[in-house]
């Protein structure tokens, strides 16, 4: 074993080689750059996999550290000295209530409602690009979030004492601003939606510098999303699940679970297997499931009207790419309404105890309704990805939960109360039963 880690020291400078056009596969040096300028396909990442495939094996990753960067070979930094605040390594938790309700054998929840430091998968991607872009020389950080990018681009940007300046729409949730503010970055609240957003961004990336994570850092900040293929293949003991159930936003974080798995097939890390994708989006901002239900080759941008804020992208980059992976995997990609995004977040929390936000609710009621409609197997292997928290989405049930049942400092006002809530009990009961 020690054997193994020295040989992973040797080989640390890396074997992320460039970028690479998804579309047209002209190659580029490994600078803060994200369109190729040749035909302006998104560029991503490229590796060695003959040298990872030489200095990874499980045990070398099993002796790193308790977080994403176990897997920092597969990862685009050169550091030895990453940015680590202890994101990943999330739990992989059996759901055996939830998967009874629903009629499945063997149901997984990848729990990121409690990543690290700021309740969301975004730590993950904000973690890789931040060591990237001080790798890079920038000492200013920025990105156009939905909510929690800016939380986490704003904490780990603390922490690593680099300059960061956020933008966001304006009528985000209060936890989503507040949880952004505590850092004390400048805070660009923006009176327009997700996609206007963006495209200011896009123009302020040009003229201020400034490294945006998921704009001119992009390829660098999507690789981070691959932990979560990462995780979920070691959790299970080194295997892959059969069918995973994912969010879509940009459609990103879908698109690098697929690869993360793939890379651990290609270098020999698990055996492979046909893993089914199935994505979940709001039907207030659907663009990628309108794509794949009408069998398109191209997104029709929406205009984004959802209590999902987080998942409330109208243009999405990657949506094309993850309708090719659902078509591909033989997945699907579906959507559900506010009132059942709203029952999912309670399923999730009354069945399994995890309170999840808006985005983690579509992905619950997307689960629910492709096990009903028969498009997932109750005897496959199922891992459904809980992306945020719900402490920072209380708006949406506010009104949709109970209510303390307020008492006197006294026994019998609580022996009153009591009988009360047993009466409330049968009723709903009587309710469920008619
Ligand atoms: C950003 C986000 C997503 C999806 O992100 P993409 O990679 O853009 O598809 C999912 N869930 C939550 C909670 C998010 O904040
Ligand atoms: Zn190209």
């Amino acid at each position: 074993m020690t054997q193994a880690i020295d040989r992973l020291k040797q080989a640390s400078t890396a074997a992320f080689t460039g970028l690479k056009c998804k579309e047209c596969g002209a190659e580029y040096d490994a600078t803060a750059k994200h369109v190729c300028d040749e035909c302006f396909g998104p560029l991503e990442v490229k590796y060695d996999y003959d040298v990872l495939r030489q200095t990874v094996s499980r045990e070398t990753i099993e002796a790193g550290p308790h977080s994403i960067w176990r897997y920092k070979p597969f990862l685009p930094v050169a550091t030895e000295t990453p940015i680590d605040v202890g994101t990943g390594m999330t739990p992989l938790v059996e759901a055996h209530r939830l998967a009874r309700q629903l009629g499945l054998k063997k149901l997984y929840i990848k729990n990121d409602a409690v990543n690290m430091p700021t309740l969301s998968f975004k730590d993950r991607v904000v973690s890789v690009a931040l060591t990237r872009a001080r790798e890079l020389g920038f000492s200013t950080v920025s990105c156009a979030s939905t909510g929690n990018l800016a939380n986490s681009t704003a904490a780990i940007a603390a922490h690593a004492g680099l300059d960061c300046c956020v933008f966001i729409p304006a009528d985000l949730e209060a936890g989503k601003i507040l949880g952004t503010l505590i850092y004390n970055p400048t805070l660009m609240a923006v009176k327009g939606n997700y996609d206007q957003v963006n495209r200011l961004c896009s123009e302020v990336a040009n003229t201020q510098g400034w490294g945006f994570v998921n704009i001119n850092l992009r390829p660098y900040y999507s690789e981070g999303s691959k932990t979560l293929g990462f995780e979920v293949a070691e959790q299970l003991g080194w295997q892959l699940p059969d069918h995973v159930v994912a969010p879509l936003a940009s459609g990103s974080l879908f698109t690098k679970i697929y690869k993360g798995f793939q890379e651990f097939i290609e270098t020999g890390l698990v055996e492979a297997k046909d893993v089914r994708f199935s994505g979940a989006q709001a039907e207030g901002c659907s663009p990628i499931a309108s794509a794949y239900k009408e069998g398109r080759d191209f997104i029709a941008p929406v205009k984004p009207n959802t209590i999902a804020k987080s998942i409330a992208i109208g243009n999405p980059a990657d949506g094309i790419y993850a309708v090719d992976i659902a078509n591909k995997t033989n997945g699907t990609i579906e959507s559900v309404t506010d009132a059942e995004i709203i029952e999912g977040m309670k399923l999730l929390a009354e069945t399994e105890g995890i309170f999840t936000e808006t985005a983690g609710g579509t992905t619950i009621a997307t689960l629910k309704k492709l096990v009903e409609a028969g498009k997932i197997d109750p005897d496959e292997v199922t891992v459904a990805y809980i992306t945020g928290n719900g402490l920072k989405t209380q708006e949406a049930v506010q009104g949709y939960i109970g209510e303390p049942l307020t008492i006197e400092p006294k026994l019998d006002s609580f022996e009153r109360a009591l009988e009360r809530a047993h009466t409330l009990n049968r009723l709903e009961w009587q309710q469920v039963l008619v």
